[in-house]
Parts: C-alpha cells; sequence; structure tokens
C-alpha cells in the first residue's frame, strides 16, 4: 500500500514544548516496519514552529507572520535533525521535502513534487514532508499539515492516510468530557460534524474540524484514512494490520474508486 503518515507537533513535542526524541524515535521505527513490510510510506510532520519554540524566545509583540517564519526557520533544522538521527537507528535514509500551497496549485510544480517524491521511494529513502512556513505566504497558507497530508495523498492516489493526534480519534462531543465517546467508523458521505469541538490542539495549527474535513472528503474520493492517538505505543501496526482489532481510533471507510 501507498501510505501517507502524518504526525502532529502535540504528537512530537514534551509537555515543555521540546521536541520528544522518544516518542519522534518510536514514529521512525514503527515508519520502518511498514516500509520492511513492503509499503510504501510518506510522512507530512508538524513541528518546525514548536521546535523553534523551544530554542528561542521572541518578544509577545513580535507579528505574528513574523513569529511563524522566525520560529520555523530556527525549528525546521532542529526538527529534521530528530528525524535523521531517529531514522539513522533503523538504517533507512530519509529525505526532506518543503513545499508551499502554491506549488500544488501549478501543475508543473506538482508534478515536481510528485517526480522528486517518486524518485526517493524508488530508491529506499523515506520522504518526510512539511510545509515551508518560513517562507509561505498567509494568504496561501496551508490550513494546517492535515490540509498538507490531504493534498500529498491525491498526488499519489494513496491507499491510506493516517492523522496522528494527541487524542484517540473522533468523538460524539468533546473528548475531556467523559460521556462523549470515540467514533469508530465514519462511512463515506456520512455527516458526524455535529460533534466536533472547534479548538485546536496546543501546538498545532488545526484542530478536528480540518481533520474531519480532510478525511471525509479524502474518504468521498476513495482514499481511506484514520485519525488515531500518536502518543500511544503501536499506533501505525494497529491501524495499518488491524492488530489488535479493537484498538482505538476513527476510521473513515472510503467510497468505491471510479475509473
Ligand atoms: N507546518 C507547521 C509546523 O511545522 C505545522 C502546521 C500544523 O500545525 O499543522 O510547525
Amino acid at each position: 500500500m501507498r501510505i501517507v503518515v502524518k504526525i502532529g507537533s502535540n504528537v512530537l513535542t514534551r509537555p515543555d514544548g521540546r521536541l520528544s526524541i522518544a516518542h519522534i524515535a518510536a514514529l521512525v521505527e514503527e515508519v520502518a516496519a511498514l516500509y520492511e513490510a513492503g509499503h510504501r510510506v510518506m510522512v507530512v510532520t508538524s513541528g518546525a514552529v514548536a521546535a523553534g519554540c523551544a530554542r528561542i524566545s521572541l518578544p509577545p509583540v513580535i507579528d505574528r507572520v513574523i513569529r511563524r517564519q522566525v520560529l520555523s526557520a530556527v525549528g525546521q533544522p532542529s526538527l529534521m535533525d530528530t528525524y535523521r538521527t531517529c531514522f539513522s537507528t533503523t538504517g533507512l535514509p530519509m529525505g526532506q521535502i518543503l513545499v508551499t500551497k502554491s506549488d500544488f496549485a501549478d501543475r508543473d510544480h506538482s508534478e515536481n513534487i510528485r517526480q522528486c517524491i517518486t524518485a526517493l521511494l524508488d530508491h529506499g529513502v523515506i520522504p518526510v514532508i512539511n510545509e515551508n512556513d518560513a517562507v509561505s505566504v498567509e494568504s496561501l497558507m496551508f490550513t494546517d499539515n492535515d490540509e498538507l497530508s490531504g493534498q500529498v495523498a491525491r498526488l499519489f492516489n494513496v491507499d491510506l492516510v493516517v492523522i496522528l493526534s494527541s487524542v484517540d480519534g473522533l468523538y460524539t462531543g468533546d473528548p475531556a468530557d467523559p460521556a462523549s465517546e470515540l467514533i469508530r467508523e465514519v462511512r463515506p458521505g456520512e455527516d458526524r460534524s455535529g460533534g466536533v469541538v472547534r479548538s485546536t490542539s496546543s501546538k498545532g495549527r488545526g484542530g478536528m474540524t480540518t481533520k474531519l474535513s480532510v478525511t471525509s472528503a479524502l474518504a468521498r474520493e476513495g482514499i481511506a484514512c484514520a485519525v488515531a492517538n500518536g502518543n500511544r505505543p503501536g499506533v501505525l501496526k494497529a491501524v495499518v494490520f488491524g492488530d489488535p482489532p479493537d484498538f482505538p481510533c476513527t476510521r473513515f471507510l472510503p467510497a468505491e474508486r471510479r475509473g
């Protein structure tokens, strides 16, 4: 299978805001296990801004856009350095791809991205993709990396998108409310937006609202998706191989593909 694994900022960082090497190492090992099992895996990672926050402090009055540019420029190398170290222990090489939303709007640019990622995969390199936040124009930015994952998934017509977050999946209400229940399965075309709480995660840009809109759209186009908790050990094995079958997550069943 061709699989996109999206890793959110809250999964990659510790409560003090620094990158969690232990979490990244565990997820990289799981990605390597999927690769060894014959899957072609593309990683979409957040965490550049969060990593930047842990490295420098900026005055609170600084312009929002400049803040994001500076933090991501400082944080992206740290993020990649951590990935590179973790991948090297698995023996798998990784390659960094930074993209902007406008790259996907232009046929030549998106074809260039497709060619590069295909070549990486053909040569046994795991692509690790992020938005180029340092140079992304505010009005032309992805809502978040969930949206970027959707674009990558479409470009490669992948079989599965796994969005790793800090909650188990989509709930019938606020995940913090004990009365809310985890929704295990969403059928294509089924509207489960009623219970979604419109808050974003503490470190990332998106939230469950974009996750739901991206996964629902992909599922309608025939691409299976899952939202799962990236902090649970064995999460990728559980989602991809269905082992254990009762692993808590939300699966978005794909509509039949046309053509
Ligand atoms: N590209 C942003 C980063 O690396 C994250 C965007 C998001 O939160 O999805 O910090």
